[in-house]
């Protein structure tokens, strides 16, 4: 297993969460694969790797403790990172799910305001831009 930095065991235990071997491995292997869904980074993980549920179960913890964000695009797998920290937004290639990060012009949510419906607290701005990447142009 790849070496853990004690900052991660210090992020967990910070947000309430025992750091188990499991919930470590699944953080360096965002470091290396952000926006990566749960079935890539239980492959990325080898031989030692949990079950694919196991891989949720600690996802969805890491994502209630604002560890690890979580976005969903349209005919996707949900898709995980670390960069939890602003309100940035993604690029998706429509040709082969490529994810590139967008950094927001106003860095926090919301950061578009449409006209609000009555009655209605708009609290983020869920953006995806679809495109083509440089490898499928
Ligand atoms: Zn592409
Ligand atoms: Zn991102």
């Amino acid at each position: 297993m790849t070496a853990t930095l004690p900052s991660d065991v210090d992020l967990l235990r910070s947000s309430g969460l025992r750091a188990t071997s499991g919930r470590l491995a699944i953080l360096v292997a965002l470091d290396a694969a952000p926006h990566a869904d749960a079935e890539t980074l239980r492959r990325g993980l080898g031989a030692e790797a949990p079950s694919l549920q196991a891989v949720h179960n600690i996802l969805a913890d890491l994502h209630s403790a604002g560890i690890v964000r979580r976005f969903e695009p349209a005919r996707s797998a949900a898709r995980y990172e670390r960069r939890v920290d602003d309100n940035h937004h993604h690029a998706v290639c429509s040709s082969c799910g490529k994810v590139v990060d967008v950094d927001c012009s106003i860095g926090e949510a919301p950061c578009l305001h449409g006209p609000t419906p009555p009655g209605f607290a708009v609290a983020e701005a869920e953006v995806i831009f679809w495109g083509v990447c440089d490898d499928c142009a």
